[in-house]
């Protein structure tokens, strides 16, 4: 039972949720975990030598040097209050300490999919770099709002390659909801303003829109972006109510550049990590929930449709720390 666990009583589904984490996260776990059990071996005291392994770890687990720092400091002004803490405490301190400073999302709540309701159709617009895992998400998030009742409308503006097309045309097909696409090469805006007006006659609760990753420029991107944007404005006032800018986890350090170019770029509202399976990198996650003032809504931990879960911080360090 990790540390965490008394804050949860888990339903059937989070209890089968959590063991997919748990799968999908094994890779990170046997990374984390070695190296800050390494950290603290054989030392009985949380002295000056432990912090600086304790640092060290943490870098090198992909957690990134300006939330370890964070971590650190905070560790370090508790071993001061708390005086004589040994090794065996400090466990369940950091991954209190780590939980402390992640940003995740308030409006977290598994019967809406962490995405609140009361504006019909909510719009969501899916932003990010190609390959990352958007077309992915999407399909996962569409499976996820049907399977709670909720209808969807998928938009392909995603036009610069006829396999992105047909890529969503098959989650479209797999999940069982409608979406709109032109040929390849037409305007992705234009697309973007035929999914609005399409979702509102079908009076859909949810529409997700893709986009294209070409990261050319900042200028292009920032410009395109707008483009879409104002397209989806014109037929619904202050939609996309959600811009989504989803980032590639198993590319660890990368992701956070990513973050900050696409933050910098354009208006982020929610963030959801990918790949997260299969990588050693997932500490990454800690350091874009830290320094990124936005929401981490949802991981990626496998290519399956259930393999998309809502972001929990306290089910994430619980399971971080917990070794089966
Ligand atoms: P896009 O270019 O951003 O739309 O990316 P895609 O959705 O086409 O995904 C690129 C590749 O990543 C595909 O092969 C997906 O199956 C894979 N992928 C996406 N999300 C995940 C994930 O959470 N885990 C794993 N293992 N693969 C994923
Ligand atoms: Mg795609």
């Amino acid at each position: 039972m990790g540390f965490f666990d008394k804050l949860f009583k888990r339903n059937k589904d989070q209890e089968e949720q959590k063991a997919v984490l748990d799968e999908g996260l094994k890779q990170t776990k046997e990374n984390f975990f070695s190296k800050i059990s390494k950290a603290i071996a054989g030392k009985s005291e949380v002295d000056e030598e432990v912090l600086d392994n304790l640092e060290e770890a943490l870098i090198t687990a992909d957690v990134g040097l300006d939330t370890t720092v964070t971590i650190i400091k905070n560790i370090e002004a508790r071993v001061a209050k708390d005086k004589y803490i040994n090794t065996g405490e400090l466990n369940n301190i950091l991954q209190e300490e780590i939980a402390n400073i992640l940003t995740d999302s308030s409006s977290t709540d598994y019967k809406t999919y962490g995405t609140p309701l009361d504006k019909k159709p909510y719009v969501i617009l899916v932003v990010g770099v190609n390959g990352v895992g958007k077309t992915t998400t999407i399909g996962k998030l569409a499976y996820n709002f049907k399977k709670n009742g909720k209808s969807v409308l998928l938009g392909a503006a995603d036009t610069f390659r006829a396999a992105a097309v047909d890529q969503l045309s098959i989650w479209s097909d797999r999940v069982g909801v409608p979406i709109v696409k032109k040929e390849m090469g037409s305007d992705p805006s234009s697309v973007a303003y035929d999914t609005i007006v399409s979702g509102i006659a079908r009076d859909v609760d949810v529409i997700i829109i893709d986009t294209a990753g070409r990261l050319h420029n900042k200028a292009h991107l920032m410009e395109e972006l707008s483009k879409i944007k104002r397209s989806i404005g014109k037929n619904m006032e202050n939609a996309p109510h959600e811009v989504m800018l989803v980032l590639d986890g198993s590319t660890g350090q990368n992701a956070l550049e990513q973050a900050k170019h696409f933050t910098a770029a354009t208006e982020v509202t929610s963030l959801a990590i990918t790949k997260l399976d299969g990588t050693a990198k997932g500490g990454v996650v800690l350091a874009i929930a830290n320094q990124f003032k936005i929401p981490v809504k949802y991981i990626g931990v496998g290519e399956r449709m259930e393999d998309l879960q809502v972001f929990n911080k306290y089910e994430f360090v619980d399971t971080l720390f917990s070794l089966q």
